[in-house]
C-alpha cells in the first residue's frame, strides 16, 4: 500500500498524457464531446404506455441499464472515448466516469482499484464530511470514483484542491448504484434541470445521465491527510 501523503511515488504508465503531463484517466478532453444540436433529443412514447427521453436518432446502445436495479434502462450521454483536443482536468468523460464506478477502477490510472480489503477510495476531506453529515456515519453517496493505493500519493500532488482542502483514503466493501447525475428534461417546451436523480424515481425516463451515483456501505478509513 502507499502512504496517501508520501513525497516520492512513480507515477503508473497507464496514466495518460498531454503534453508529458500526465491526465487523470477519467478526465474528459476537449474533442470527446457533442454538442446538443449534433445529438438532439426528443419525448417518445413508451412501451409502458407513459413517454420516455430518447435521442432523435436513437440505438439500442443508448440505454444502460443498472445491475440488480428494478427499473428501466436509463438514457446515457454520448461521448467519445478517444482523448482528442485538449484535456479539460475538472470534468469527467461520461462513460469512463460509469465505468470506473460499476468495474471498481481506478479514475487516475484505470487500473483495478479493489483490494483484499475492498475498493480503494481518495475524497476530498470537504466532501467526505458534507457526505457523512448528509447520510450518517455509515454509508454515503457519491459520483466519485475509485483511486487505487498506488495512486493515493500520486492524486494527492497532482490535484491542488486535495493538497489544499486535504483527503480522507478509505477501503468500502459495498457499492451500488443507486441513481444518476444528470439533466432531467420535463417536455419538449422547458429547458433541462440539472438534477440528482434516484432509478426508483418517475423521471428517471425523462433524464439525460452525466454520471453514475452510487451507494458506498462499509468503509474503512485508512487515513485522513490534512490540507496545505
Ligand atoms: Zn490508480
Amino acid at each position: 500500500m502507499s502512504t496517501p501523503g508520501a513525497h516520492t511515488f512513480s507515477i503508473p504508465e497507464t496514466v495518460p498524457r498531454w503534453k508529458g503531463r500526465p491526465v487523470p484517466w477519467i478526465a474528459q478532453w476537449t474533442g470527446e464531446t457533442y454538442r446538443p444540436s449534433q445529438m438532439p433529443l426528443q419525448i417518445e412514447p413508451a412501451a409502458n404506455g407513459g413517454a420516455r427521453l430518447a435521442y432523435q436518432d436513437p440505438s439500442t446502445e443508448d440505454w444502460w441499464s443498472p445491475p440488480g436495479a428494478d427499473c428501466p434502462s436509463v438514457l446515457w450521454r454520448h461521448t467519445r472515448t478517444d482523448r482528442t483536443g485538449s484535456p479539460d482536468w475538472a470534468a469527467f468523460n461520461s462513460e469512463r466516469q460509469r465505468k470506473a464506478l460499476t468495474d471498481h477502477l481506478c479514475q487516475v490510472c484505470g487500473q483495478s482499484a479493489a483490494t483484499d480489503n475492498g475498493t480503494s477510495w481518495l475524497m476530498h476531506a470537504l466532501e467526505w464530511s458534507m457526505l457523512i453529515h448528509h447520510l450518517g456515519a455509515d454509508r454515503m453517496e457519491t459520483a466519485n470514483p475509485p483511486t487505487c493505493q498506488n495512486c493515493w500519493p500520486v492524486a494527492i500532488k497532482l490535484c491542488p484542491s486535495l493538497r489544499s482542502q486535504g483527503a480522507v483514503a478509505f477501503t468500502v466493501s459495498k457499492a451500488h448504484p443507486v441513481g444518476v447525475v444528470g439533466d432531467v428534461v420535463p417536455s419538449r417546451l422547458e429547458p433541462p434541470v440539472r438534477s440528482i436523480v434516484l432509478f426508483d424515481e418517475p423521471h428517471i425516463v425523462k433524464t439525460l445521465a452525466r454520471l453514475l451515483l452510487v451507494r458506498l456501505d462499509e468503509f474503512q478509513i485508512h487515513a485522513k491527510i490534512t490540507g496545505r
